[in-house]
């Protein structure tokens, strides 16, 4: 039952934004700051944003050597370029926008471990660095000489460097979207589900204690990604779960910093307060991992210690701290979804595994599209 003062003030918006994650939060932030009088509300199903944003890895990425030479055998030089442009340039406007500092931002550089399985790729070194010279300027990548202060086992033959890549802290930068949503009054409820979307007149439900509560705004964003076709049916969208476990701190400073890359991206691990975070897999149980559950898989998990031990550091066996789950959005294509389903409601959803780099771009242009209509 609501008041008469909350259905005079709380249920009518001019542009509600379903799901706060990065692309949600930064769509609200953006589209206010076009237009300051408006009112815009975010909706949460979580506490906290419960699905990539807070759960990833906090790689400032845009691509290894194997993953761009891996694109390149299902895309043509010009796309794979844009899609390395969109992330690159995504990665500097979310610093310019909120500050290295803000964004616990390093420039540690990328790094890709190369084993037998993947030492032919280094042949195309030079051929790929001259494709990107031109977003560049420079040299993306390059072989490491003396790759033996890492301490990796002698399975990884070679280390390349990508000096263009970083980290981040992805909690850090939740806090700069929620900091900068409330400088501009947008307001953000949590623990609001969206359980019912109404295309044709504008409208959703949120279901709360038992009651459904019918929000009307001008316009709506979905920013749902991988949750999205509970809402809106018929889009090409798989979820894929990824794991990421977290070491004790180690006795010993870890000689290194970065973000690293393993099995062509699939494996991902970083230094993070002298503890190492390990990442990926899902390669392991593709079909399993098309879940939006949030339950850890073990095989993965088995798969990940044993990286650890044998790869990473090798001979010593890790001790996990934590460990998580958060679900990312697949689909035939590595372009997320950005369109207006009609004048009132649009989205911008399926972020893949770089959403920390092209979120606030995937944003701008969704808010782009939400003001021409
Ligand atoms: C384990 C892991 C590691 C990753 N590592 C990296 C990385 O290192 N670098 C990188 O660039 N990217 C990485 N990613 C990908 C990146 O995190 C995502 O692409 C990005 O967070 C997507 O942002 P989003 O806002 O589109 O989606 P999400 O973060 O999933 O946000 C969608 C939000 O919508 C909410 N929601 C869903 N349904 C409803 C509903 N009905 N009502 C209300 N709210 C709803 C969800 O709770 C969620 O908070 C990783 C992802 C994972 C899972």
């Amino acid at each position: 039952m609501l008041s008469f003062w909350e259905k005079k003030h709380f249920l009518n918006f001019d542009l509600i934004v379903i799901g706060g994650g990065i692309v949600g939060l930064s769509t609200a932030i953006q589209y206010k700051k076009r237009f300051p009088v408006k009112n815009v509300l975010v909706l949460e199903r979580g506490l906290f944003p419960s699905g990539a944003s807070t759960k990833n890895a906090g790689f400032a990425c845009f691509g290894s050597l194997t993953e761009i030479l891996d694109d390149l055998n299902h895309h043509t030089e010009e796309e794979v370029l844009s899609l390395v442009k969109k992330r690159y340039s995504g990665l500097c406007s979310i610093r310019k926008e909120f500050g290295d500092d803000a964004l616990g931002y390093q420039a540690s550089g990328g790094f890709e471990l190369i084993t037998q399985n993947e030492i032919h790729d280094l042949y195309q070194l030079n051929t790929i660095n001259e494709l990107l010279y031109p977003l560049f300027g420079n040299p993306v990548f390059e072989e490491i000489k003396d790759i033996s202060t890492f301490g990796f086992s002698k399975k990884v033959l070679k280390v390349i460097r990508n000096r263009f890549e970083g980290e981040l802290d992805s909690g850090s930068f939740i806090q700069s979207l929620w900091n900068r949503c409330q400088e501009l009054n947008v307001k953000i409820l949590t623990g609001a589900e969206v359980t019912n979307l109404d295309i044709d007149n504008s409208e959703l439900t949120v279901s709360n204690e038992g009651n459904d509560i019918t929000f009307r705004s001008e316009k709506i964003a979905v920013c749902t990604n991988a949750f999205t076709k509970r809402l809106i049916s018929h889009l090409d969208i798989v979820p894929g779960r990824g794991l990421v476990v977290v070491t004790k701190k180690l006795p010993e400073t870890i000689p290194w910093t970065g973000s690293f890359h393993y099995d062509k991206g699939y494996v991902y691990f970083r230094n993070v307060d002298n503890r190492i975070l390990l990442g990926g897999g899902r390669n392991m149980d593709f079909l399993g991992e098309q879940s939006t559950d949030l339950i850890v898989n073990h095989k993965i998990r088995d798969y990940l210690k044993n990286i650890y031990s044998e790869i990473i550091m090798p001979g010593s066996s890790p001790e996990f701290e934590m460990e998580w789950t958060g679900i990312m959005a697949f689909g035939n294509s590595k372009t997320p979804i950005v369109k207006m389903v009609n004048n009132h409601v649009g989205m911008a959803v399926r972020l893949g595994g770089m959403g920390v780099a092209i979120g606030w771009k995937t944003a701008g242009e969704l808010v782009e599209k939400l003001s021409k209509v």
